[in-house]
């Protein structure tokens, strides 16, 4: 379904807006490095998240993980479903400490570890509060729906650059903001204490 010229306006509102803010804390995160370096390093990580979410859906038993706890249609018990819930964050925390590994082995000092730790704080707080919680997204709720489901893998941008969203619509993202606020805190209270 792709870019639907008719809800650009949405995506400039609910998408452009809150992306951008985030982009912002991540600016002021790193004001030695050139902001078209944060802007590349942004960009790249969500392209990342996207992908890395993809790759999960294919991993076969028993490292299927994501597929077996986070898209499990029912709990026998909340203590199982407690176990889902850590097993899902700690798959995505992973996501980051490979992408940290590789851009150690590929020596691509360029990527500012700061960004790292801010797009990861803020990645796994949006999915595991925000979305396994409180579900704010309805179409992130519809990718869990069944292991059958293919889309919606969010970002929801990056869900209609390639054409995976299930529907037009685009989710109002400015619930992120509230995460990128306390990301940002943390990053910086973070590495002001290992500097
Ligand atoms: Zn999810
Ligand atoms: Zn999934």
């Amino acid at each position: 379904m792709g870019f639907d010229k008719s809800s650009l306006s949405n995506y400039y509102k609910y998408a452009f807006i809150p992306y951008f803010i985030i982009y912002i804390f991540a600016v002021l995160l790193t004001p030695s490095t050139s902001s078209i370096i944060t802007m590349f390093t942004y960009a790249l990580l969500i392209l990342y998240t996207y992908l890395f979410h993809i790759l999960l859906h294919l991993v076969p038993y028993p490292f299927d993980l994501h597929m077996r706890y986070h898209h499990a249609d029912k709990f026998q018990s909340p203590k199982e479903e407690l176990f889902a819930f850590v097993v899902e964050v700690l798959v995505d925390c992973g996501m980051f400490v490979i992408f940290y590994f590789i851009k150690e082995a590929l020596n691509l000092k360029i990527l500012d570890n700061r960004v790292i730790v801010f797009v990861g704080m803020m990645y796994v707080s949006v999915h595991m509060i925000n979305y396994s919680i409180f579900h704010v997204s309805l179409s992130h709720c519809l990718h869990h729906t069944s292991t059958e489901i293919v889309g919606n893998y969010w970002p929801d941008v990056c869900d209609h650059i390639f054409d995976t969203n299930l529907g037009d619509s685009f989710e109002n993202n400015d619930h992120f903001i509230i995460n990128g606020l306390c990301a940002f805190l943390l990053t910086k209270a973070l590495f002001k204490t290992s500097s």
